[in-house]
């Protein structure tokens, strides 16, 4: 399915992503103007979800768009069902290692490709 722009691409590649490293539970983009702090992106858990919002301002081409929103699912795919309010850290090697995965993935192994074959909506 085509992405006609950043929000539904952002949409698509979380599809992907979801798909071959589940995270667990149901996880929502948000788009807003500006995030605190000037950030590209921040992740939190509201309920049984978790929320990706990303910054429309910081996150201006759908290049910074897919890598904010490949390291925000990193976040969610290693908090899992775990509290996010828990006091681990929030980047220890493990996350970069994942995070580096999935991105070789996209850039490296196809997955840019592949994952304009899933839909631009969510669940
Ligand atoms: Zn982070």
């Amino acid at each position: 399915m085509k992405a006609k722009n950043r929000y539904e691409r952002a949409q698509q590649v979380l599809n992907w992503i979801d798909y071959y490293w589940p995270q667990g539970r149901p996880v929502v983009i948000k788009w807003k103007k500006q995030l605190s702090d000037n950030a590209y992106g921040e992740t939190y858990r509201e309920g049984s979800k978790l929320i990706i919002t990303l910054s429309k301002t910081k996150c201006a081409t759908w290049e910074t768009t897919i890598d904010t929103l490949m390291h925000e699912a990193a976040h969610c795919i290693l908090w899992g069902m775990a509290s996010v309010e828990d006091k681990t850290a929030h980047h220890p090697p493990s996350f970069w290692a994942l995070y580096g995965e999935i991105k070789d993935r996209f850039d490296h192994d196809h997955g840019s490709e592949q994952s304009k074959e899933f839909s631009i909506y969510g669940n």
